[in-house]
């Protein structure tokens, strides 16, 4: 990888000794390259279905097209299309909240393996799609202090790309570990799994490892663990995450147990 370095020297004590000062622009030069990229993807990504609908509106208006031939031949395919707008949308949405830092805990008693549930409800259709097999290693029911909405969030955005990174016919387990200080949730997936090299980046916003603009289903948008991220971090837990590449990927979200105590002040 290319470094992008910026050198300042200054003479000191009567040009005795020199003072180096080296900054490195790495890391920015790198967010800027996601974001540009990202852009250009989002903005492509926009406009698809924009077109769509355009074209709709003038077949329609100028009487070329009937509502039954709408419903049934562009229904279908414009859903999906503006499915994928409004999620880019709100994933937009929601990370410009949190780096505002508008985005506050509504902290309660939630069921963790409730929440689990839902998500895997919701993306059922992708996992029958490819024949994925998901088992669940989680008591029947196990309350953590989260505020519900955010844990959704963060359920859904690791368990889908599980299903999204996991070629046909995978394994994707979910299960709790418990210890006396935390519980461990953990996501695991039988996937094409993550080089070693961008471990440590996949959590930076707009980053992705391919950077093919689609899959099968739908825009990448390397937000999703960004999102994530913060969103752990509001809560005070820590995400970890291990993977070899074709072998899989696991997430663990460490969870501590609120102390006697101090839950009460
Ligand atoms: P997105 O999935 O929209 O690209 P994310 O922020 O959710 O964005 O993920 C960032 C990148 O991390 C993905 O582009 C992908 O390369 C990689 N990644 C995330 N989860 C997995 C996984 N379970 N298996 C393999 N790669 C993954």
């Amino acid at each position: 990888e290319k470094k992008y370095l910026e050198v300042e020297a200054f003479y000191l004590s009567g040009n005795q000794e020199v003072l180096l000062i080296i900054n490195d622009y790495t890391p920015l030069h790198r967010m800027e390259e996601n974001f540009k990229e990202f852009l250009g993807n989002a903005s492509h990504e926009l406009r698809t279905p924009l077109t769509s609908i355009q074209i709709l509106i003038d077949l329609f208006s100028e009487k070329k097209i009937t509502l039954d031939e709408i419903y049934n031949e562009f229904f279908p395919h414009l859903r999906k299309e503006v499915e994928r707008m409004s999620k880019l949308v709100s994933n937009l949405l929601n990370l410009s909240r949190l780096e505002a830092g508008v985005i506050d805990l509504q902290l309660k008693e939630v069921n963790l393996t409730e929440i689990v549930m839902e998500v895997i409800d919701r993306l059922t259709p992708h996992i029958s799609k490819k024949n994925l097999e998901v088992n669940l290693k989680i008591p029947e029911k196990l309350v953590i202090n989260a505020d519900p909405q955010h844990l959704d969030t963060i359920v859904f955005n690791i368990v889908e790309n599980a299903v999204k990174y996991t070629p046909q016919g995978g394994l994707i387990e979910i299960g709790v570990n418990e210890n006396e200080d935390n519980v461990i949730l953990w996501i695991r997936d039988t996937g094409i799994g993550i080089p070693e090299k961008d471990l440590n980046r996949i959590f930076d916003r707009f980053y992705r490892v391919s950077k093919s603009r689609t899959n099968e289903d739908g825009f990448s948008t390397g937000l999703g663990l960004s999102i994530v991220k913060k969103l752990i971090e509001r809560h005070g837990w820590t995400i970890r995450v291990e993977s070899k590449v074709n072998k899989g990927t696991k997430f663990e979200i460490i969870i501590p147990k609120r102390k006697e105590g101090i839950e009460n002040g």
